[in-house]
Formats: structure tokens, C-alpha cells, sequence
């Protein structure tokens, strides 16, 4: 078991020390200023995963992860000396097991080789977001195997931050496929990490709410799930309210910070700011996994949320402040172009390169819809009108206080002064 990650916003101890604090003769002089450890980063990939895709009318494109590697690498941010690249493996069905019903696993397969039976329908293959195609299992499972792959990084201590795009399957349950999603690669990642010990938290800020892995861990305390999404009152899978905070063992530990829709930059920055950071910081976990679906930017055709990708930079930069291992996996994003750029700049936020912040002014972008970008990696920043901004800003005053209200006691947290976002 490793020390608990460092909080430096709370006063934390030094990474890489242990708890039980060791008798020095001469202590070494604390050095005026701590010279960070360069991050180790490792992005997980399978080439293989390249001639396997969805149906070409389903918005889910398994190209973003190849496309993301191939953009990364052009700005020559692959190999870097602090990055490695990791092959995937496709996960058993021993492992899938941890999370899947044996009979699921066993009716996707049969779907997957074209014969969809009663069950598999009563389990939600062949619906509108769950069509049977034929690489719908082992497209599944080679993203489960590079979460393991990931998680491995992350046990072992051979990297700091592990890259996962494959997937980010957050709405597969136990035995059932709903949103394009059948096998729980982070689900299977987050329950990989328990076994050996760690506490997880399970960050998901996908526009959809993190249905599966609630399910999944929803009375557990060894992993702490955060979603924060788009209300389910105006997006699939039309749940996820602040109510939900887990059964039992659980309780407290299930966070559901709904969105409305139209929430900008400023707005969900507020929220993860005031709601999701102070819940990290409390459980004192030793590991973070991110579900870094970016369906939440302006002009995704599926969802309602207006953000750019800086708000990447910004969640990401608060994360590695934990001084926690950081699993960071795909999701949604049905707008391609705009996802993997945010994926590449995800990437270089996590190398500690901040090289572009002085000159962000590309064209196009989420700002235009357009595919004639030409500049870095960054959005500009998106206008909101006043009154947008303001209907907002009213619906997510009740999201902070509901939050504040059902989970804070919990871990014994004070809810926050109501605050708007430009307080
Ligand atoms: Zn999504």
C-alpha cells in the first residue's frame, strides 16, 4: 500500500514519504522551494483497435483514440522523455467478470456473432444506442484490457498518470448495455484498483451522467464516485440527481452534481471548484479516475452544454495538485474533431506544457463549429450572453446547495455560501 496521495491545497505530506515516518539521523534541510517529480506519463494503445468500429450511423467513433495518438505525436509529445507508450491486451472474461454477470457476457458474445436472443434484448442489446454489430464485444473488451493495462501503470508505480481513450464506458451496468456503451472499462479499472488496496476516487465529467459505475459501486466506499453532467431532466439517461448518494456501506459516497443545460466554463468550474474538490480532498484517496468524456463542449450534436476545452487545463491542473496516480480514460465526444484536440491538450496539460497558454488564438473550434482550425490545441474563450449566463447561474445555486445539503455532513464538510460564478 502506498502513502495517501499529497494534498497540497490542505497541507498534505511530502510525496513519497510513507506514513509511518522514519528516524533520520540528520535530517536533510527542508529545501526552500519543493522542485516538483517530473510526472512519468504512459498512453495506452492497441493498433489493433483500428479495423473494429461501430455501425457507421452511430455517432460513437472508435477513430478518436488513433486520431488523438496521431495528433499528439505531431506535436511531438509522444515519446517525450517523461512518456511511454503502453500496448493493450483485450481483457478475459475472468476479469470482465469482476464487474459483468456471466450470462451478459455470454449473450453480447452471441449477439456479436449475430445471433440477438430474447435475453440479450431484455439486457439492452439491439436498442437505438445499443445496436449489435459484430465488433461489439471485442472492440469492448480491448478497451477493458487497456484500462487493466492502465490501472497496472498506476499499482506498479511505473507511471503517475495513464492514458486510456478507448473507452470510458460509463453506462454499462452489471448486465445490461445502455448508451453505446457494453463493457465498463472504468468500472473494471476502479474495482482493479480496490483489489489492490487503493481508494478511488471516480471522477466523470462526461455530459451524461456516470449511470453504470453508480450502479456498480453504489454501496461501496472504496470508490468514491463524483459525476458531474448534464441534468437528467434534459439528457440521457435522465438521471443522476443530487438524491442519489449511495446505500449503505456507501452512503455519502455517490455524488451527483447535475448541470443545467447551457452550463459554460465559468459555471461548471464553480461547481467542480465548490462541490467535487472539497469531497476529493476530504476522502483522501490514493488514486483519481477520470472519465474525460467531452461531449460537454459547445457544438456536440448530442448534449446541451456550452464549454470550451480550457476547462480541461483547469480540471486537470486541480487534479495532479492531489499528487495522486491519475487513470485518465475517454467517454463520449460525438463532435470528432473538437474531442480529440481536447484529448490532445488533456495530454499536454498532464507533460506539465504549457507552452500554447500565451498564444490561444486559433480559428474555428468549438466557437465556430468549424473544421478549419488553425491554431494550437485551446478554444478561445466562448461568449455567453448575460441572460444565458444568468438562467444558469439561478439553476445551479440549487445544485450547490442540494449537493452541499445530502453529502458534505457525510464527510464532515460544511456546505459552501451560496457563490455565483463571478463572485
Ligand atoms: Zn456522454
Amino acid at each position: 500500500m502506498t502513502s495517501k496521495c499529497q494534498f497540497a491545497i490542505l497541507g498534505g505530506v511530502p510525496r513519497n514519504t510513507t506514513a509511518k515516518s522514519e528516524v533520520q539521523p540528520s535530517p536533510a534541510p527542508t529545501p526552500r522551494v519543493a522542485v516538483p517529480k517530473a510526472r512519468q506519463l504512459a498512453f495506452v494503445y492497441a493498433p489493433a483497435i483500428e479495423g473494429l468500429s461501430y455501425p457507421p450511423d452511430c455517432p460513437f467513433k472508435t477513430q478518436r483514440a488513433m486520431l488523438t495518438r496521431s495528433k499528439i505525436a505531431s506535436f511531438g509529445l509522444l515519446g517525450a522523455p517523461n512518456s511511454l507508450e503502453l500496448a493493450a491486451r483485450p481483457a478475459t472474461a475472468i476479469e470482465l467478470q469482476q464487474v459483468h454477470s456471466a450470462p451478459y457476457l455470454e449473450e453480447l458474445q452471441r449477439a456479436a456473432a449475430g445471433d440477438l436472443t430474447a435475453a440479450g434484448f431484455r439486457m439492452g442489446l439491439g436498442g437505438p444506442d445499443t445496436p449489435v454489430f459484430k465488433d461489439m464485444f471485442e472492440y469492448s473488451a480491448w478497451a477493458c484490457g487497456a484500462a487493466l493495462v492502465a490501472a497496472e501503470q498506476l499499482i506498479s508505480g511505473q507511471a503517475d498518470i495513464a492514458f486510456n481513450l478507448l473507452g470510458g464506458f460509463h453506462h454499462a451496468m452489471p448486465a445490461r448495455a445502455g448508451g453505446f456503451c457494453y463493457l465498463n472499462d472504468v468500472a473494471l479499472a476502479c474495482d482493479a484498483l480496490t483489489r489492490a488496496g487503493r481508494r478511488v476516487i471516480y471522477l466523470d465529467v462526461d455530459a451524461h451522467h456516470g449511470d453504470g459505475v453508480q450502479e456498480i459501486f453504489y454501496e461501496r466506499s472504496d470508490v468514491f464516485t463524483i459525476s458531474m453532467h448534464e441534468s437528467g431532466k434534459t439528457l440521457y439517461p435522465w438521471g443522476g440527481f443530487e438524491n442519489e448518494i449511495g446505500r449503505g456501506p456507501g452512503l455519502g459516497f455517490n455524488v451527483n452534481i447535475p448541470l443545467p443545460a447551457g452550463t459554460y466554463d465559468d459555471a461548471f468550474l464553480m461547481a467542480f471548484e465548490r462541490l467535487a474538490v472539497p469531497l476529493i480532498g476530504a476522502y483522501r484517496p490514493d488514486v483519481i479516475v477520470l472519465e474525460l468524456g467531452m461531449d460537454t463542449l459547445a457544438g456536440d450534436p448530442l448534449t446541451h452544454l456550452q464549454m470550451t476545452n480550457n476547462v480541461v487545463v483547469e480540471v486537470l491542473k486541480r487534479l495532479m495538485d492531489f499528487q495522486c496516480p491519475l487513470l485518465v480514460a475517454g467517454g463520449g465526444g460525438y463532435h470528432v474533431e473538437n474531442t480529440v484536440r481536447a484529448w490532445a491538450l488533456a495530454w499536454r496539460t498532464c507533460l506539465g506544457d504549457d507552452e500554447e497558454d500565451a498564444l490561444s488564438m486559433g480559428l474555428g473550434g468549438v466557437m465556430l463549429g468549424s473544421s478549419e482550425w488553425a491554431g494550437g490545441l485551446r478554444d478561445r474563450h466562448l461568449p455567453i450572453p448575460t441572460t444565458e449566463r444568468a438562467a444558469v447561474d439561478a439553476e445551479l445555486q440549487t445544485t450547490l446547495e442540494r449537493v452541499g445539503t445530502h453529502v458534505f455532513p457525510h464527510h464532515h464538510l460544511v456546505p459552501n455560501r451560496t457563490k455565483t460564478p463571478g463572485d
